[in-house]
């Protein structure tokens, strides 16, 4: 179930499923990437041999990842043992260039036989996923959000047209966090994008931005009647994820539509 007061804090998803440790910074939205800063310290953690396998030589000496991925076989199996249904977050990028076919397929192959759970995949990379789904015939899940992640027009511009074509998914959707800048939702087709969800960056090191930007992403999202999940706002210098601390017309947590047994399960009933 994923609790209300975890839902007021703009979180969406349950667990996070580790299948990719390690990524490749790919846009400005990267810079202070949580996954890097968090593996990163974890490396420093010595002692522990399991920790160390697990984290050591994926950053660099100035705590960015350096492109190198480690893949997590047995996360693949954490779903099965759970008996009721759960949304997983899959973290790092699945769709990154060095994730080998064979672990993309199994990942269907275990989302498929795991329909009770949501799974949401995040990537900054919709077009390898799509160019892969297409040529390895991923099969289309019903219990799969597949989320682009984009932070300004440019990076808006160059992956919008990627998600809209992710046909492997029941929804499609786009990150617009840490925005950087003022996004225009131009192309987007409700019909086949249907969920935004938009946050500032957090972190010490955050980037401020004008508050525009974020109701202005909200204020399109109305127009054309898409779904829209306010994660985090910026007011006048303090970060905000609490929805009940938000300005009233920032208080959107839009969930896509699901069947009645995942909503018992997220306990949405
Ligand atoms: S693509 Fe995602 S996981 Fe990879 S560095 Fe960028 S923000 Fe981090």
């Amino acid at each position: 179930m994923i609790s209300r007061e975890r839902m007021d804090f703009g979180k969406f998803w349950q667990e996070g499923l580790t299948l990719i440790e390690g990524c490749t910074p790919t846009s400005p939205g990267c810079l202070h990437c949580w996954g890097q800063a968090q593996t990163h310290l974890r490396a420093q953690q010595r002692g522990n041999p399991k920790v160390i396998a697990r984290y050591e030589g994926l950053t660099n000496s100035h705590g960015k990842f350096n492109g190198k991925i480690r893949i997590m076989e047995s996360a693949l199996d954490r779903p099965v043992r759970k008996r009721k249904g759960i949304v997983y977050a899959i973290w790092n990028d699945l769709f990154h260039e060095d994730v080998p076919t064979e672990f993309i397929k199994r990942t269907w192959t275990m989302m498929t036989a795991n329909q009770k759970h949501i799974f949401i995949v995040t990537t900054k990379r919709p077009q390898r996923a799509v160019e892969f789904a297409r040529r390895h015939q991923l099969p289309h899940l019903p219990n799969l959000w597949f989320l682009g992640t984009t932070e300004d027009q440019a990076r808006w511009e160059e992956r919008y047209r990627w998600i809209q074509k992710f046909s492997a998914a029941q929804v499609r959707g786009a990150i617009i966090e840490p925005i950087l800048g003022d996004v225009r939702l131009t192309g987007v087709d409700p019909a086949l994008m249907s969920w935004i969800i938009v946050g500032v960056e957090t972190g010490q090191r955050r980037r401020r931005i004008d508050m525009r930007h974020v109701w202005n992403v909200a204020r399109q999202t109305q127009e054309m009647s898409m779904l829209l999940w306010v994660k985090t706002i910026d007011n006048e210098g303090t970060l905000i994820h609490d929805i009940s601390r938000m300005p009233s017309g920032l208080q959107v947590h839009n969930l896509p539509a699901m069947d009645a047994q995942h909503q018992t399960d997220l306990g949405l009933f």
